[in-house]
């Protein structure tokens, strides 16, 4: 067997399986078994893989075919150029979540600190901590097994930050106060997650992604207590569905947070809104 024997079967069984990027997914995942990087297929395409290189590169190619996404098998997703371990009990750092990321780098001066609600792999809080100076940071989940996944993360990203992980239902062991919350809170209405593509409706955590009936469960919970944890002229960053500007803006605005802005993605859909409590 040569790679690109091999890869060619493994994108026949990914395409069979109806995975939109068979060809990708069967040769990035070639790559992971192989060690190998893109320019090997196309160069060396007739080099042989060893019996153990097959094995494990079908077994995976099976696993993918089942519609489990290629970031699990991997074990990483890169996010704001930076490189994180995932897996099943944490989301997949999104594309569209670095428009958040991006829009809270352009204010923070050094020292500040940050509250990561609903943290996950901890990709928001530990790209701002990254990207920044000196800043203190607390991400909070309710998953256990998630917080694992972000302090492993932390270990390699921000070796030296200043972190802190706390496992909390929402505020409930949150103590001190904060320049800025930001949170990815799960929002997509229980309804809708059946709509969704098997890899996120099927593999990722429901716990990640359930936003309840309307899916604005979390917005109003987080707007609410974020008053008691926010200093004067603290701002609260939230990304959100393309739907849910509106809603969101006015739950801010009624909670007393002004300069309450909508920002869209790249694809031109509303993605994060945020805004500044009043002192
Ligand atoms: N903060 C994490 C992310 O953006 C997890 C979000 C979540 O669990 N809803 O990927």
């Amino acid at each position: 067997m040569t790679y690109r024997e091999i890869y060619e079967e493994g994108r026949n069984s990914l395409a069979d399986a109806a995975i939109g990027e068979a060809a990708l997914d069967a040769r990035l995942l070639l790559e992971y078994v192989c060690h190998t990087i893109r320019n090997d297929l196309l160069v060396h395409g007739d080099k042989p893989v060893t019996e153990e290189q097959a094995e494990s590169y079908r077994a995976l190619i099976q696993k993918r075919a089942k519609h489990i996404p290629l970031q699990y098998l991997t074990g990483e997703q890169d996010f704001m150029g930076l490189t994180f371990q995932v897996n099943d009990k944490v989301l997949i750092p999104r594309q569209d979540t670095e428009i958040l990321v991006e829009e809270v780098l352009r204010e923070p001066h050094d020292g500040m600190r940050f509250l990561d609600m609903c943290t996950g792999s901890g990709c928001i809080l530990l790209s701002i901590l990254h990207y920044s100076n000196d800043c203190q940071g607390v991400g909070v989940d309710i998953s256990g097994e998630a917080l694992q996944v972000a302090k492993k993360n932390a270990e390699r990203i921000c070796p030296d930050g200043n972190i802190t992980f706390l496992q909390s239902n929402l505020f409930e062991n949150v103590t001190g106060k904060y320049e800025y919350i930001v949170s990815n809170p799960p929002y997509i209405p229980s309804p809708v997650i059946e709509e969704l593509m098997p890899e996120v409706r099927e593999h990722e955590p429901r716990l990640a992604l359930d936003g309840t009936e309307d899916g604005l469960y979390f917005y109003k919970k987080i707007v609410e207590e974020s008053r008691n944890y926010l200093v004067g002229g603290g701002r609260l960053y939230f990304e959100i569905g393309y739907d849910q500007a509106e809603a969101v803006s006015t739950l801010m605005q009624n909670a007393g947070f002004a300069e309450v802005t909508v920002v869209k993605d790249y694809a031109g859909l509303d993605r994060v809104v945020h805004g500044i409590l009043l002192g």
